[in-house]
């Protein structure tokens, strides 16, 4: 595994062409998670599930290349909180054709746009992004973790990860809860306000339909505290099993979408 930020030129230019060459561009967001999770934590976790993907991937003969995450994206719902940053979607559309457009040149055929922010806006423009350059025949582009297509993304998020919920209420957990919260406490813990999750009672009762299509803003949902299900309910070994899940659901779907290098033509 490589991170393309990381390393000179000559090690990029040995995989041009390369049917090998696999990179992964982590994509999250800046928005807030509740008052005790970091607004970066969908940035972060992209970069987590990134990293636990790589492995499975090299052992099928790809050499992953990790591009510099995209840190911010389109974030509607939270945007009245202090601190949520939104781009237009066209700005991220345009972004991440840039990007491809740019690793398409260098001969990095095959990307891999990682998102780990649910917000339709966002993963829409995302996938205008990856339809426009398939259009222009230079690359394969495939978008995983949260994307436009519901089984697609159950297939990388909730595969094996359901399971393992310790919260009262799992089919209330979402944002800020006890996913995130067991995630951000085994991965970035030092950006976690640890000593405050024992205030932060949890928040089942609100409008499950109206949080999944986004027809009311976080702050209205939650009673403004920002987020929904049981941060209590976290924990850092759930989330150690969350990443290593996830990043195995992902590489698999790499994997059906793509195969082994070698095992089909790439245009
Ligand atoms: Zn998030």
């Amino acid at each position: 595994m490589r991170h393309l930020a990381r390393i000179p030129f000559p090690e990029v230019e040995r995989f041009a062409g390369s049917d090998k060459a696999l990179v992964i561009l982590p994509v999250g967001v800046v928005e807030e998670h509740g008052a005790h999770l970091p607004l970066g934590l969908d940035a972060f976790a992209a970069e987590a599930y990134a990293e636990a993907a790589v492995p499975e991937l090299e052992v099928q003969g790809y050499e992953v290349i990790i591009a510099p995450t995209i840190c911010y994206g389109v974030a509607r719902a939270a945007i009245d909180f202090p601190g949520t940053l939104s781009l237009e979607p066209n700005t991220l559309k345009a972004l991440v054709i840039d990007i491809g457009r740019s690793l398409a040149r260098h001969g990095l055929k095959r990307l891999v746009v990682l998102n780990a922010h649910r917000d339709q806006s966002h993963m829409k423009a995302l996938d205008e992004a990856r339809a426009q350059l398939a259009t222009e025949n230079t690359s394969q582009v495939l978008c995983v973790g949260f994307t436009l297509d519901p089984a697609l993304t159950a297939a990388c998020y909730r595969e094996g990860v359901r399971e393992l919920s310790r919260s009262a209420r799992p089919d209330r957990e979402g944002h800020g809860g006890e996913w995130e919260t067991s995630l951000a406490l085994h991965a970035f813990p030092q950006w976690v306000r640890t000593e405050i999750i024992k205030d932060l009672d949890p928040n089942f009762d609100y409008d499950v339909d109206a949080f999944r299509n986004e027809s009311k803003d976080y702050g209205t949902l939650s009673n403004g505290r920002g987020y929904f299900g049981s941060p209590q309910s976290g924990d850092a070994e759930t989330g150690r099993k969350i990443v290593a899940r996830r990043g195995c659901n992902i590489a698999r779907v790499i994997l059906q979408a793509w195969g082994a290098p070698g095992s089909a033509e790439i245009k």
